[in-house]
């Protein structure tokens, strides 16, 4: 046994400070950001915040609504590849086939699946290969078939927190590496297993990792604000996967129900026992640990929620002098805050 006394830090441990800025007005910033990767030679235009692959959240509505403002969407990963040809069929523009991935899981039934969506649609470029537990050989054996097979696509993989294993996957055909276990808002894994790494320090090492092998990151869970995300850009992340943040709304897709005059819709981890029996089952391998189901208020229209969102990330741009997203992580310093400070009852 060892314990390693470094600091490690979440979201709430922290605050950006302000610093000395010429921009007079959040209009003045830019969240887009190109990169370019690192397997498939591929360039990407966007705004690089993702819907993440979960039901109620990656579905076919929110892509088209997250596209259509630049963003991006991993799509849940239980459609069928007709679905796909008629969602692709319906789409106002291709250009937003660059805005969404098929997600997939690693068993050869999986791979076969991801083999037929993209044979019928080879327009799709990005594949996001998703596990609980992205450290394991088998996953990284997967990967590299994956980019064998598919040279040109864009893969994400994960998940994962430390700079060594951002740096296997990369290796392994990876373009870019999701990092998070244990942070999201239906997670369970801290509880369960006694397994996590808080996810401001993970987002600040895998980035340093994945960025000296002209990689990229995703930090993937734990945003329940604004302000997190941009703390999360700020730390380094290239991009943001959100779950709880964009649950809630009509593109979701979920059932609004009622509850004392408040609309409500149901919202659970892609492997809780919810998820389980809709899938009988086929869910296990997805997320070896658990996940729980909440209710979250009904939004209404995601479109709102972003615009709300962007706003946030903007002025948290231009408190730093920031003009664009990409100036974010080199301007920004984080300072302390007292064990439990609540930004929102604290000041
Ligand atoms: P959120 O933005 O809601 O905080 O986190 C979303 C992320 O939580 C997802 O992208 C995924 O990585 C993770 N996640 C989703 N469902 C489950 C689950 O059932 N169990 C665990 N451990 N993580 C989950």
């Amino acid at each position: 046994m060892r314990i390693e006394a470094d600091l490690k830090l979440g979201f709430k441990d922290v605050l950006i400070r302000p610093k000395r800025s010429t921009l007079s007005s959040r209009s003045q910033v830019s969240l887009e950001r190109t990169f370019k990767f690192r397997h498939s030679g591929r360039t990407w235009t966007g705004i690089p915040i993702m819907a993440a692959n979960m039901d109620n959240v990656g579905t076919f509505a929110m892509t088209t609504a997250l596209a259509a403002e630049g963003l991006f969407t991993a799509m849940r990963k239980h459609y069928p590849p007709e679905e796909w040809d008629t969602f692709i069929g319906s789409l106002p523009d291709r250009d937003w086939l660059e805005h969404v991935a098929v997600s997939t899981g690693i068993l050869e039934s999986d791979l076969a699946k991801l083999g037929q969506i993209l044979l019928r649609q080879p327009d799709l470029s990005f594949i996001c290969m998703d596990v609980a537990n992205g450290y394991s050989e088998y996953f990284v054996e997967q990967i590299a078939k994956v980019r064998q097979r598919f040279p040109d696509k864009i893969i994400m993989a994960g998940n994962v927190v430390t700079g060594e294993m951002v740096e296997q996957l990369l290796l392994s055909g990876a373009d870019i590496v999701k990092v998070g276990i244990g942070p999201g808002s239906v997670c369970t894994t801290r509880v369960k297993t006694g397994v996590g790494y808080p996810q401001l320090s993970a987002i600040i090492e895998c980035a340093d990792a994945a960025h000296g092998l002209s990689g990229q990151i995703i930090s993937d869970g734990g945003c329940t604000c604004a302000g997190d995300v941009a703390k999360a850009f700020g730390a380094g992340a290239d991009f943001v996967m959100l779950g709880g943040m964009l649950a809630g709304h009509d593109e979701g897709g979920g059932e609004i129900l009622e509850r004392d005059g408040q609309p409500f819709v149901q919202f659970y981890g892609m492997s809780s026992s919810t998820a389980m029996e809709k899938y009988s089952g086929g869910v296990a391998e997805y997320r070896a640990s658990e996940g729980k189901t909440v209710t979250v208020p009904y939004r209404g229209p995601v479109v709102e929620t972003i615009k709300d969102l962007l706003g946030g990330l903007r002025s948290a741009c231009t408190y730093v002098g920031a003009a664009q997203l990409k100036e974010l992580t080199k301007r920004t310093t984080f300072v302390r805050v007292a064990e439990q400070h609540n930004p929102i009852f604290d000041g």
